[in-house]
């Protein structure tokens, strides 16, 4: 027998799930007026709560949100535009000037360098594929497995 009351949460507890709390505080409960004054109360307390009417709008809650939210706008993306515009100009500028000296290098690297060059980027590219491949699989696996999860 424990000699110390419950507490409120081990009251709550007794009255909402009566085999949930060990059986020396059961037996508290059963030798102790205080602490079943306390459990009647709390009793009377849920009993109310459940009793009470559930919260009700008289009145389209999500017409009215939905009324409130911006529309969605599809603005054309002109900041793209004007970046990629600016970038391809940039390159073909820079071909322009600069195609005798990247003719006279790449004439004057060796044949040996640039298969070096073109296979370390064959490898990497090879790489990112079997990566992004990998990422995509594991991305479908766990939308299934939410999928599963859902039904
Ligand atoms: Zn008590």
């Amino acid at each position: 027998m424990i000699t110390a009351h419950l507490t409120d949460a081990e009251i709550q507890l007794y009255v909402a799930e009566p085999h949930a709390i060990s059986q020396q505080m059961a037996n508290h409960i059963q030798g102790c007026a205080i602490c079943q004054s306390k459990a009647a109360n709390y009793v009377l307390l849920f009993d109310n709560i459940k009793a009470a009417a559930k919260p009700a709008f008289d009145f389209d809650l999500s017409a009215l949100v939905m009324k409130q939210l911006p529309a969605p706008k599809r603005a054309f993306p002109w900041a793209a535009i004007v970046v990629s515009v600016f970038s391809v100009a940039i390159v073909a500028v820079s071909v322009i000037f600069f195609w005798s000296a990247m003719e006279a290098s790449v004439k004057a690297v060796s044949g040996v360098l640039l298969t070096i060059a073109a296979a370390g980027a064959l490898t990497i590219l090879i790489f990112q594929v079997v990566e992004m491949f990998k990422e995509h699989q594991k991305r479908i696996d766990t939308i299934l497995s939410q999928k599963t999860l859902q039904l």
